[in-house]
């Protein structure tokens, strides 16, 4: 009941302060009412003259008020064909009479939203030509590396007992590279689109990661490297989605044996009140300071014919981002140049 008293008050305030628009024209009118009421009724004038003189009043009211009315719109459509043919350049510029300032803050509010809006997609065009500049890039040097050694093989070499097997192996080596990169293109356009489905379940870090070790010690083997992993709480549950954060830390271990020539890589999970920490860390190439921010960049490699060279995508920290982002985390580097790296994200416990 109180409310709906309230809501009509309200509404009767704002009628009242729109009709305060008017207000020059009717107190006019109303006074040139009475004076004439006055003239008629000291003039002793007919009851029906007094109806046609009212009339008139009313007539004239109503030309003023419209001619208001008219002037006003016009001043509206003014504004709005100025915003159609792009010409303030900010919202300060938009000035409207004084009755029509509720409006001026409305029309000032939505050429800004609207300007934000075509930014944001300015600079979506943008990345997204960027995008594909880089994407054709980085298919047509594996494309192109195939297509020499396919052809040098058929003008001859291929008979070529020195170079044959070599060739067959650099072309092999460039179809796994093509085949990398398409795998993290389609994780990419899944993760950017939305179409990432998470499972979030709590999980026993312990064993997840002793099999991810397992699996990537014949990698780390190959470069004389080892991979640590040692257990501070094998029973430690954490939350995420394992078969995402397998992908993370497959991407992060890799790159650790990638970009390490010696030394050891380790896996340690630190245990705080509410988090688990993971972290990997190498004693490899290191990142200088300046590149340290940029790659998580899409294609954004420090050397980039050293990331080609060990089957780098140049996507696969884009992609751990995203995934850890995904996850309420956030993921920190730390590196020395020369010295190594070390890249750590926290876990819900
Ligand atoms: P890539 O497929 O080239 O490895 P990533 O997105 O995984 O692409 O990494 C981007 C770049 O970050 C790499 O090209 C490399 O220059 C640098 N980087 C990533 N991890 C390491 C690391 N552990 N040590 C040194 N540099 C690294």
């Amino acid at each position: 009941m109180l409310d709906t008293g309230l809501k009509v008050w309200n509404e009767l305030k704002i009628n009242l302060s729109s009709a305060r628009i008017y207000l020059p024209e009717f107190l006019g009118v109303f006074l040139v009412f009475i004076l004439s009421v006055f003239i008629f009724f000291f003039n002793n004038s007919s009851f029906y003259s007094i109806i046609a003189f009212i009339t008139i009043i009313e007539l004239a009211f109503m030309y003023f008020v419209g001619r208001k009315r008219r002037n006003e719109l016009y001043e509206i459509n003014e504004i709005i064909n100025n915003i159609r043919k792009n010409v303030y350049s900010s919202s300060e510029e938009i000035v409207l009479s004084k009755n029509l300032s509720g409006l001026q803050e409305t029309i000032k509010m939505m050429f800004e939203k609207s300007k934000s809006d075509i930014e944001y997609l300015k600079r979506l065009e943008k990345i997204r030509t960027e995008f594909l500049g880089n994407v054709s890039h980085e298919l047509r040097t594996p494309i192109f590396a195939i297509q020499g050694y396919i052809e040098t093989l058929l003008n001859g070499a291929l008979n070529d007992e020195n170079v044959n097997k070599n060739f067959l192996e650099k072309a092999n080596h460039h179809t796994n590279n093509l085949n990398n990169l398409l795998n993290d293109l389609i994780d990419i356009s899944m993760i950017e689109s939305g179409e990432m489905r998470m499972n979030f379940r709590y999980f026993e870090i312990d064993p997840f990661l002793k099999t991810l070790v397992n699996e990537l010690t014949p990698l780390a083997q190959e470069k004389n490297i080892s991979l640590i992993y040692k257990s501070n709480n094998e029973r430690l549950q954490l939350f995420g989605d394992k078969s995402k954060l397998r992908q993370v830390m497959v991407n992060l271990i890799q790159n650790a044996i990638k970009y390490s020539e010696q030394g050891e890589v380790s896996i340690v999970v630190e245990e705080e009140p509410k988090f688990g920490k993971i972290i990997v860390k190498d004693t490899g190439i290191g990142i200088p300071q300046e590149d340290v921010g940029r790659i998580f960049e899409r294609f954004y490699r420090v050397d980039k014919a050293r990331s080609r060279e060990v089957g780098g995508t140049g996507l696969g920290l884009a992609i751990v981002k995203h995934i850890v982002e995904a996850h309420g985390s956030k993921i920190e580097v730390k590196s020395s140049l020369g010295k190594g790296s070390e890249f750590s994200f926290k876990l819900k416990k």
